[in-house]
């Protein structure tokens, strides 16, 4: 299988082709049709086997297909623990929406000045990379709302737990429709994680690589 062969619209196939990904990992094999049909995925898959497009690919495809919901009113919401992976997953991002429109993506995480973060969502923004606690901090200023958010990621649950995020991250939640599409990785699916997993997801498809 190639990229090539998907399907995909063709800014985006070039896009991928640009950054060097010209076949598919295992885990993007299986959770970028999943993702693609609107089911929630529970994915058990560790940073290095691509993870990151994996979701961000259906996010991306499932993104182009909604207009724009206007300022600071997201489509699709990734929530992950920290700001390093906040960075990384919003760099992968802008690699795959070059050259398209109106998907412009806002990095909202702590350890960074929040004015510019506010500024960035006066824009109409299509896709907001957060980690919980400046996400919950936003929101309380409603500088942000959820309420046009189709697909959720959470990506590495189980770091989630274990920096004690459980509660910011049902917290974020609320304010997000439940009739949505949740796309869940963690690396490994603990007693706790598969709770929360569970609490987050509508009859998920399992993904393991
Ligand atoms: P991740 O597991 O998301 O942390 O990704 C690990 C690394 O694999 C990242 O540096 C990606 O840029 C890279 N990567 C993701 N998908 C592919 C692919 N299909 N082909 C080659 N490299 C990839």
């Amino acid at each position: 299988v190639e990229f090539q062969h998907c399907g995909f619209p063709a800014t985006l196939g070039g896009n991928l082709k640009k950054a060097g990904y010209e076949a598919p990992t295992p885990v993007q094999m299986q959770m970028v049709p999943v993702g693609l049909s609107g089911r929630d995925v529970i994915a058990s898959a560790d940073t290095g086997s691509g993870k990151t497009v994996a979701f961000l690919l259906p996010v991306v495809i499932r993104a182009l297909e909604k207009t724009s919901a206007g300022p600071a009113s997201p489509s699709a919401l990734i929530l992950t623990p920290t700001r390093e992976l906040a960075i990384q997953i919003e760099r992968q991002a802008k690699e795959l929406v070059m050259g398209l429109a109106n998907m412009r993506t806002a990095l909202l995480v702590g350890g960074m000045p929040l004015p510019s973060q506010l500024h960035r969502l006066k824009s109409t923004i299509k896709i907001a990379i957060a980690t919980p606690g400046r996400l919950l901090e936003i929101l309380k200023q409603k500088a942000v709302q959820l309420d046009k958010v189709k697909v959720v990621v959470v990506d590495e649950a189980d770091t989630m737990l274990k920096m004690g995020f459980q509660q910011q991250v049902l917290e974020v939640l609320e304010h997000v429709p439940e009739e949505r599409q949740t796309l869940l990785t963690s690396a490994t699916i603990p007693e706790g994680t598969e709770q929360l997993a569970g609490r987050l997801t509508r009859e998920p498809v399992r993904v393991t690589i």
